[in-house]
């Protein structure tokens, strides 16, 4: 009988891929390899669909419902340890307690009301987590984030009035445009404020991304195949 490869062994395999894609990009442009880190973006995937992934030793996760990560991470962190949880979809305010209780970083700092609410939590319970702030590159009206000339402001105001650790900057470029410049003016907000850390790049332009100095990329269907739900 012929052998046929497991789902599992698919997803291990592009895990593979994408870890070995993301060496080439930083080298080819100049980069340390270790300088990107990948965020596997595991969204709507189960935990057993998940586990593979952990067994290979891959560390960071991104995920962008908290009560979807809630039903799945604190066994999974249990199981497996160190595992960096970050936060990628938007949040409640009503969600930060269980959002500092369970992620590790909050990718999507995306205005006042929230960084309050996030400095006061992590400041009741004790536990500091680095915030990415989110940049509406494109200025989309539906779309979260701050927009490109708020920025600075809104850096210093998460500094100094709430004093949140805030590690780099995240974007979702339009889906229609072109990435390259929504990339090139993140890194440009990043590098006036002294912001090294640049959250872009997903599964079709990771690669460009590294290029533009992302210094995490959120790659999802790349790895655990398409989602059957919407995210
Ligand atoms: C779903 C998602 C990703 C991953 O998208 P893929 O195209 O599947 O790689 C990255 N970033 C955010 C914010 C997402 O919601």
């Amino acid at each position: 009988r012929m052998s046929r490869m497991s789902s599992d062994d698919e997803v291990i395999l592009r895990h593979g891929v994408v870890c070995e894609t993301i060496k080439n990009a930083a080298q080819d442009a100049g980069r340390a390899i270790n300088s990107v880190t990948l965020c596997a973006v595991s969204k709507t995937f189960s935990a057993e669909a998940i586990a593979p992934v952990l067994d290979v030793g891959q560390k960071v996760f991104g995920e962008n419902r908290v009560q979807e990560a809630e039903g799945k991470w604190p066994a999974l962190k249990a199981n497996y340890p160190n595992i960096e949880l970050h936060l990628i979809g938007p949040l409640q305010t009503n969600k930060a307690r269980s959002a500092v209780a369970l992620f590790d970083i909050i990718q999507t700092l995306d205005r006042p009301k929230l960084a309050q609410s996030l400095a006061r939590e992590m400041e009741r319970v004790d536990r500091r987590i680095p915030c990415y702030i989110q940049i509406n590159t494109g200025e989309e009206p539906q779309k979260a984030g701050i927009l490109p000339k708020d920025a600075d402001a809104f850096v210093r105001v998460c500094r100094e009035a709430y004093q949140l650790e805030i590690a780099g900057l995240m974007c979702i470029p339009p889906q229609d445009e072109e990435a390259s410049p929504h990339f090139a003016l993140l890194a440009d907000i990043g590098a006036r404020n002294g912001l090294t850390g640049l959250s872009m790049g997903m599964s079709a332009d990771y690669q460009l991304a590294i290029d533009f100095g992302a210094t995490v990329v959120r790659v999802g269907s790349a790895i655990f195949g398409s989602r059957t739900r919407a995210a």
